[in-house]
């Protein structure tokens, strides 16, 4: 049986190891942190969202962007302080504009291969995750903005998604909780929303009782591939006083499924993957009166002028949005924390915001907004990574591609 190192217990590294467990292979996860999803799939927008496909490299985006960039409490926010890594990156993202239609569908086919093997996964393995299968409502307040994503949803559909333009009173029909004056919108009944966190975790533990093996506080220092093998060097980080021995482990190869730090061990892999962390932020609202668990919505939101998602988690009510361009910078800003707030509010007035626990997280982006998903340049190096904004969406069906693709290697 061949054995595969996976580097990362985020949904990517976790749904990874489970396609390979359902082929018979030997998995071990390396996670640093003492528990799996405890980064970028810890409080994300929670939306399983085959219409938030579309690429952003559109000129019309850029324009956007360029107009946000001077205004504080903009939906993008750009620390212009020179770096290789954020230029060359922007650059590539630019680049990438004429290939904006082939790069959408592909998302979209990703996106609804997604749902099948998500849903029959959670069902397999009786995964409680505060899933939602009412559709997302995207939401339009001007004319002009309702007639520009026109185009987008001709796109989509193109590509095999159902959704379907709507009128206010349409919009009231499907989430009567919503308060606004807005000029229309566009639903997709087979979009859903869930807890990414809980489902890695129930995952996590389907893979061990499935003979999976997984080595957290583990960081993992670097990764040697030699003609025969794969060289795990790693250190435990649960030590105390924090002082260990470098161990290594020998395994047949190596999956990177490290976020944003897929990056930095590519590189020393041979391998260039220009990711990104873009940051965004995340409320999780708690919906501890039955007034304000009345007033929140069940059917998720995305208020595409404002850029923001949200999701009915159980008692819970997540709102996400906000992409910054500012390294790995983890900080929790309240300038950026506070218009999520204050949107909850003027759409939710009856929802109290007395609790509301703030986040925030890294997507790991590519400039192509396509994630790597295949084999390195090295025999035996293989990548399931750069989901950026729908890491959640469409993980379990990257993780079949790339399982499909080691089972036919090492069969
Ligand atoms: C605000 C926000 C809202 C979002 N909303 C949505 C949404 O609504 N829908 C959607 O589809 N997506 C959404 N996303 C994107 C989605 O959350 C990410 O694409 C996804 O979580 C990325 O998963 P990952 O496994 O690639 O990375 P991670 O979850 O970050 O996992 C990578 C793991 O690798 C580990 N690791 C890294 N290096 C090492 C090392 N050297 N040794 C050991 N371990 C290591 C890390 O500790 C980490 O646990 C959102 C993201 C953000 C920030």
């Amino acid at each position: 049986m061949a054995s595969v190192a996976i580097i990362g217990a985020g949904i990517t590294g976790i749904t990874t190891a489970y396609a390979l467990l359902k082929r018979g292979i030997d998995v071990t996860v390396f996670e640093r942190h003492r528990y799996p999803a405890m980064e970028t799939s810890f409080a994300n927008g929670g939306q399983l969202s085959a219409s938030n496909a579309e690429v952003w490299n559109r000129p019309a985006t850029i324009l956007h962007g360029l107009q946000w960039m001077f205004r504080r409490n903009a939906p993008l926010l750009f620390n212009p302080k020179p770096s290789w890594h954020k230029y060359s990156w922007i650059a590539e993202f630019i680049a990438q504009v004429r290939n904006y239609e082939k790069n959408t569908m592909e998302t979209v086919r990703l996106a609804l291969e997604a749902r099948q093997h998500l849903f029959k996964w959670a069902e397999a393995e009786q995964i409680k995750f505060d899933l939602e299968t009412r559709g997302i409502l995207h939401l339009y307040r001007t004319k002009a903005e309702f007639e520009a994503a026109r185009t987008s949803n001709e796109l989509l559909k193109r590509a095999g998604l159902e959704r379907h333009p709507v009128n206010p009173r349409e919009m009231k029909l499907i989430e009567p909780a919503v308060t606004g004056s807005f000029h229309g919108g566009f639903f997709t009944p087979g979009d859903a929303t869930g807890d990414i966190h809980k489902f890695t975790r129930g995952l996590a533990a389907a893979n061990v009782r499935m003979g999976g093996k997984v080595s957290f506080n583990t960081a993992v220092e670097s990764v040697t591939a030699r003609p025969d093998r794969v060289e795990i060097t790693f250190r435990d980080e649960a030590q105390p006083g924090g002082h260990c021995e470098s161990e290594v482990s020998v395994f047949d190869a190596v999956m990177i499924c490290a976020g944003v730090e897929s990056r930095s061990l590519a590189w020393t892999l041979g391998d260039r993957l220009n990711i990104y962390p873009v940051k965004g932020y995340s409320i999780t609202v708690f919906l501890d009166s039955q007034e304000s668990s009345n007033a929140a919505p069940k059917v998720s939101l995305l208020d595409d002028h404002r850029k923001i998602v949200t999701s009915r988690l159980g008692d819970r009510f997540r709102v996400a949005g906000t992409a910054e361009f500012n390294g790995f910078n983890r900080d929790i800003r309240a300038d950026r924390i506070d218009p999520l707030v204050q949107w909850t509010r003027e759409h939710f007035p009856n929802v109290q915001t007395d609790r509301v626990v703030p986040w925030s997280g890294l997507r790991p982006m590519t400039p192509s907004m396509l994630p790597r998903v295949g084999r390195g340049k090295r025999d035996r190096v293989f990548y399931n990574t750069g989901h950026g904004h729908l890491g959640w969406t469409l993980s379990a069906a990257t993780a079949e591609l790339i399982a499909e693709e080691v089972a036919v290697r090492y069969s």
